[in-house]
């Protein structure tokens, strides 16, 4: 007898409770695949609850299908369909000449009810295998043979029907059982059976009634295939394990209160649900991820995260950092005299929310949001006085080289005058010389030392490090307190982005930070004017630069720098740079900056264009961060389509930094594709970076959003960040008012007893 059948049974012990027809080998290949899916190193840690969780990407409403003469161009339906006839024709494919062969597999077919011209549906068949894979089709799709299939329906001119594409036949197309009563083909040859298992349309078991009323007439999940695995299959083993589970198996994770405060199915029915919808939630709100089930499920994700950050965050806030930073009127006077400009009123307030931080106990660990060009290196600054004025030493680090050194160099020029010793210390520096600085900030001699991450991640050891600042601009995730603590420094902590961060990630993935926004440009700024333009337009944009250059003024080309063809992107750049230089603007200063040059070249251009000795530069992405030349009023951006939102918007942030009226153009080869319009048009609406972000987050996701998969952020198994935000606000205030009742009350010393177990919040790590 195996244990007890329960959400924690391994996947791979499924055969034992003999179920669905399912034996050691699927059951295994069940494990592999739930394993992978779900990022689990250990296949036998593949459970039931996993299992549960894979879940279904569609359904479709089989009680009641579609007809034939519901049908309207461009619909999107699925239709239960019976064959009249099938078959393959090869299609010619000259350049493989007769190597591999390329088939249209068409399928002929009419709703059992015949309410209109039969229909066509068709897929390609490709590949070494093509020629097995077409004969099993037509093995298959015999006269009579019941199928179901979804897709977008198109009406084929030509043949006055309706037509359907299928990309993927094991997603989008499902055999149905013969008539019930009919069991004739269901012993196949086990090679046939491996044929079927690779592409996913088996219609194993026809002759089990028990297993066929899963797949028909009723409302059914379609799950993505999973391996070997069809969604018809999928179908069978979830339906037979939540029908072997008491409701009693599903340990409820939230409080009898809670769910009746937020209308909470309770988890038993959610699973159940969430795979087999009930008849009475209309299927649309199921499509749209809104069914009872899903925002149970989804507000039990947040819930847990919630609570996991603030647990975080409340570990942090009560330890001590033992560095004091005394902030008197004195210190701030002299700190004032530094200070070029005024500050904007933006600037004033989160020097304030900066310096009750660093006056406080508890390590400052605080971001500070600001659209590009609106003035957060000063804030930077300030800080880093604040912190020198107490004794302490402080560190500066930016994402790439040129940052460094343009922020060392601005720095050691307000500074020069000051008793603070500023230094430069990146990887590209001589070793003698590194070793020099090494020792001396050891020795405390230097007092702000700026680079890249290379200062914390490389043998470097300060003797009182009290505030690290971290320009991360976009590329977040990569640094984060955690690391400082692992090389043993516990300082103030000041992470800086320029791509402001919707709050939907604020409150998960930097849950654990505060953030300060500057939300308002230093005075003195025209909009930049943002255009957006195809090949045929280059003769304006010569034009535009010009007229620019004429003026006075510079310009920036830039080009992207995709990581795989980083070598070809390279030449492109090259190429266009010497065909600017030589055929289109010979009488003018052209240079070339990219990131495979040496630092001293990269510095010396960049110098010469700070100069205003160059007067177009064209460039990679690696001005993409920070540079500031406000004499500069043109970007060009070439295949601006390749390009994220919020890289857009940062290279747009190097121009209209002076008076001047500012152009960016965006050129693109492909405007008519849909994501390049949308995404370029809302580039030319607006230059509010929040909504820019809003905007990337929906289309990108967070992942791509943050540039990392490093990113940091939680796994949802249900919750989806974009979708989803409007519930994270109700969930985290459900967290906090379990968290404030204390460790005492027994209910909320088994949720944080949870929370530190649960790998994703890292809190068994900490202290
Ligand atoms: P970012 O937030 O993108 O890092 P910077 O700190 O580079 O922006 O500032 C952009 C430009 O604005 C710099 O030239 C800086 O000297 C200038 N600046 C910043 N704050 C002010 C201010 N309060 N008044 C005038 N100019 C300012
Ligand atoms: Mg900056």
């Amino acid at each position: 007898m195996p244990p007890p059948f329960s959400l924690n049974t391994p996947i791979e012990e499924l055969y034992k409770y003999r179920l669905a027809h399912f034996g050691q080998t699927l059951s295994h290949k069940l494990a592999l695949n739930i394993a992978s899916h779900f990022g689990k190193k250990d296949y036998h840690n593949a459970t039931v609850e996993d299992l549960l969780s894979y879940l279904p990407m569609r359904y479709e409403d089989r009680s009641n299908p579609a007809h034939i003469r519901d049908l309207t161009e461009g619909m999107e339906a699925s239709l239960e369909l019976v064959v009249k006839i099938a078959g393959a024709f090869q299609v010619k494919n000259r350049r493989s000449l007769g190597r591999s062969s390329l088939f249209i597999f068409e399928v002929n077919a009419t709703d059992p009810e015949k309410t209109g011209r039969p229909l066509v549906v068709w897929w390609f068949v490709s590949g070494k295998h093509a020629h097995d894979i077409v004969s099993y089709y037509t093995k298959r799709f015999t006269r009579g043979a019941r199928f179901i299939t979804f897709g977008r329906w198109e009406w084929d001119k030509h043949r006055a029907t309706f037509s359907l594409k299928l990309n993927k036949p094991a997603d989008e197309l499902e055999m149905l059982p013969a008539e019930i009563g009919n069991e004739s083909s269901d012993r196949k040859k086990s090679q046939e059976t491996t044929t079927d298992e690779v592409i996913g349309l088996d219609a194993g078991n026809s002759g089990d009634p028990a297993l066929a009323v899963i797949h028909t007439g009723r409302r059914v999940p379609i799950y993505r295939k999973l391996g070997e695995l069809s969604s018809k299959r999928m179908r069978e083993i979830v339906h037979a394990v939540l029908a072997m589970l008491p409701d009693s198996a599903f340990t409820e994770t939230l409080p009898a209160d809670l769910c009746q405060r937020q209308k909470l199915l309770a988890r038993a029915a959610a699973m159940r649900q969430i795979h087999f919808p009930p008849e009475d939630v209309p299927l649309a709100l199921y499509a749209q991820s809104r069914s009872p089930a899903h925002f149970r499920l989804i507000f039990e994700d947040f819930f847990w995260v919630a609570l996991g950050i603030s647990l975080k965050r409340g570990k942090r806030i009560s330890e001590a950092k033992g560095t004091v930073i005394k902030l008197d009127q004195a210190t701030k006077v002299r700190i004032g005299s530094v200070l070029p400009f005024k500050l904007t009123d933006a600037q004033r307030r989160v020097v304030k929310e900066i310096f009750r931080d660093l006056k406080s106990n508890t390590p400052m660990n605080r971001l500070l949001q600001g659209d590009v060009g609106s003035g957060k290196t000063i804030v930077a600054l300030i800080a880093m006085l604040a912190a020198m004025e107490s004794g302490y030493q402080t560190a500066l680090m930016a994402p790439t080289e040129i940052l460094a050194e343009q922020h060392a160099r601005n720095i050691k020029r307000l500074l020069a005058k000051s008793p603070y010793r500023v230094e430069l210390l990146t990887g590209s520096l001589r070793a003698a010389e590194k070793r020099k600085l090494q020792v001396e900030l050891a020795a405390g001699e230097i007092h702000a030392c700026i680079g890249t991450h290379a200062l914390i991640q490389e043998s470097v050891s300060f003797k009182n490090l009290g505030l690290a600042v971290i320009d991360e601009q976009h590329r977040f995730g990569v640094m984060q307190r955690a690391e400082l603590r692992a090389r043993g420094f516990n300082p103030d902590v000041l992470i800086m982005t320029a791509t402001p961060i919707p709050r939907s990630l604020t409150m998960t993935i930097y849950g654990d930070l505060d953030v300060s926004v500057i939300d308002e440009m230093p005075p003195g700024r025209t909009p930049i004017e943002t255009r957006v333009f195809g090949e045929e337009q280059r003769p304006d944009v010569k034009k535009l630069i010009s007229t620019e250059v004429r003026a006075g003024r510079q310009v920036y080309v830039v080009y992207p720098l995709v990581e795989e063809s980083e070598k070809m992107d390279l030449k492109d750049a090259t190429r266009r740079y010497e065909y600017l230089r030589d055929q289109v603007f010979p009488k003018l200063s052209v240079g070339l900056v990219h990131g495979k040059m040496k630092t001293a070249e990269k510095d010396q251009v960049m110098r010469r264009f700070v100069a205003g000795e160059i007067q177009i530069l064209v460039s990679t992405t690696v001005i993409e961060v920070g540079v500031d030349v406000p004499n500069a009023s043109v970007m060009i951006v070439e295949h601006a389509e390749r390009f994220g939102l919020s890289q857009l918007h940062q290279l747009r942030g190097r121009v209209g930094r002076g008076a001047e009226k500012s152009y960016c153009v965006l050129l693109t080869s492909d405007k008519k594709t849909s994501v390049a319009k949308e995404r370029l048009g809302i580039m030319a609406q607006t230059n509010d970076g929040f909504i820019i972000a809003e905007k990337d987050l929906e289309l990108r996701g967070p992942g791509e959003l943050l540039g990392t998969k490093q990113s940091g952020l939680p796994e949802f198994r249900v919750a989806n960040l974009v979708r989803d935000q409007q519930f994270l606000e109700g969930a985290r205030k459900e967290a906090e008012f379990y968290l404030a009742k204390g460790e005492k009350s027994p209910e909320t010393a088994k949720m944080i007893q949870r929370a530190t177990a649960d790998t994703r919040f890292g809190l068994a790590a900490v202290g």
